[in-house]
């Protein structure tokens, strides 16, 4: 009998996943049990040009239908998997349907964080994660809106910068004192904040949101020591990975689901990819938690070889984009550990590259408008290249010959 494949959760790694399997050659059955009422979707326009409303729904979907149905994939969409018994190899749906299968993916990716405050259950209190999500926004946009989102991270500022283009008023309440503190480095922060209070965002620092308030709908925000009135909120404060099935099934879970770098977990049958894994990644020589398309797609690869018998570890070096007003970030490595930063180009002229380092190690590179910088990168990460920061610091070395 053929062996039969459940994915859990139908979002980017799943959508790589079926691909990967039917290129290598899977021959059983492959079902897809995915909760949202689509077809996998990419998620990144959703803050950008979906939201700007340049982008038609359609374009969202990675495949189209027929893909699935050439793969002899089988889609239950608008279907959410309740429990997973491991011992049987066994997923039931909320529905109370059994399917029983010999191969599990999980790839039930994250949801946003959710802020635990008096008045968070209000109308007009949104999250952004999902097509629902993003067109319940856009029905609330009136032309007049004030419109306050909480939490200055990549999805805080990119829709902070769509909202901004359409016209509407934007503040912004970051916790931190600089923006994407927990990604970039100062100098590259200084750069957006700049950015975006040129085109006329409000942002504020050290901003302790305390409550919500208003009859039915938000109303006003209570911020220490003051209140902000406001017709609409969006919070952007971080993500939580979609790990209960897998630790109610037995599974270790640690801020996601623990993985080796052939997407493994322990139990030989079951396996995860995408946002939801805590990972062991070769390069970085240690374990994270990505949340990037580029994970998605490359832990899904490595889970169908994985599948297919010709396990292949993790390889890739991490990489993530985000897309502001006409300013394109280009993240390659990660940052976390460095000792220095070398800025290499002209902040004020808007293209410029900062470079991590770990004594002569580089780690990470963010090219804001510079994609040769960026397509350097990867090599120059991946080889462990050693560079100084005075030669980084010197103008005439050309940092991009050395990825050879
Ligand atoms: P997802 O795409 O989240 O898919 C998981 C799916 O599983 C969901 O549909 C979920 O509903 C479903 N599911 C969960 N539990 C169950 C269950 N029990 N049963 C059935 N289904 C279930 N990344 C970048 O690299 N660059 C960007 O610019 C960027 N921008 C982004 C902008 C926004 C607004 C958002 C939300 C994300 C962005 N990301 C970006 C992140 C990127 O989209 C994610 O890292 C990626 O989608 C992860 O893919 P995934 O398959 O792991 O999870």
């Amino acid at each position: 009998m053929p062996e039969r494949l459940i994915i859990v959760g139908g979002g980017q790694a799943a959508a790589q996943a079926v691909q990967s399997l039917r290129q290598q050659n899977f021959a059983g059955s492959i079902t897809l049990i995915g909760e949202e009422p689509f077809l996998p979707y990419q998620r990144p326009p959703l803050s950008k040009k979906y939201l700007a409303g340049e982008l038609p729904r359609e374009r969202l979907y990675l495949r189209p239908a027929s893909f699935y149905a050439d793969k002899h994939v089988e889609l239950e969409l608008g279907a959410r998997v309740a429990e997973v018994d491991a011992d049987r190899r066994v997923v039931r749906l909320t529905d109370g349907r059994k399917r029983d299968y010999d191969w599990l993916l999980l790839a039930t990716g994250s949801r946003p964080r959710r802020l635990d405050l008096p008045g968070a259950e209000l109308g007009g209190v949104h999250y952004l994660r999902s097509i629902a999500d993003a067109d319940a926004i856009s029905a609330a946009l009136t032309p007049s809106a004030h419109i306050v989102l909480i939490g200055a991270g990549y999805i805080g500022l990119e829709t902070a910068a769509v909202l901004r283009q359409r016209g509407l008023r934007v503040t912004v309440l970051e916790g931190a004192d600089r923006v994407m503190s927990r990604v970039v480095c100062p100098a590259v922060s200084a750069y957006y904040h700049r950015r975006h209070t040129d085109a006329g965002v409000d942002i504020r620092y050290g901003i302790d949101v305390r409550a919500f308030n208003g009859a039915e709908r938000v109303e006003s925000i209570d911020v220490a020591g003051t209140s902000l009135l406001c017709d609409l909120v969006i919070v952007g404060v971080g993500v939580v990975p979609n790990t209960e099935l897998a630790s109610r099934a037995g599974l270790a879970c640690d801020n996601g689901i623990v993985v080796d770098e052939y997407a493994r977990t322990p139990d030989a049958r079951v396996l995860a990819a995408g946002d939801c894994t805590n990972s062991l990644h070769p390069l970085l020589g240690r374990r994270a938690r990505l949340e990037s398309v580029q994970n998605a797609v490359h832990q899904a690869k490595v889970a169908a070889a994985s599948i297919c018998g010709v396990p292949s570890a993790y390889s890739e070096v991490p990489w993530f984009w985000s897309d502001q007003y006409d300013v394109k970030l280009q993240i390659a490595g990660l940052s976390q550990g460095y000792d220095e930063v070398v800025i290499r180009g002209d902040p004020n002229a808007g293209s410029f590259t900062a470079y991590y380092l770990a004594g002569t190690r580089l780690l990470a590179l963010d090219a804001i408008n510079s994609p040769r910088d960026f397509m350097h990168a990867k090599k120059l990460i991946a080889s462990g290249t050693r560079i100084t920061a005075d030669e980084l610091r010197d103008p005439s070395t050309d940092v991009n010959a050395l990825a050879g």
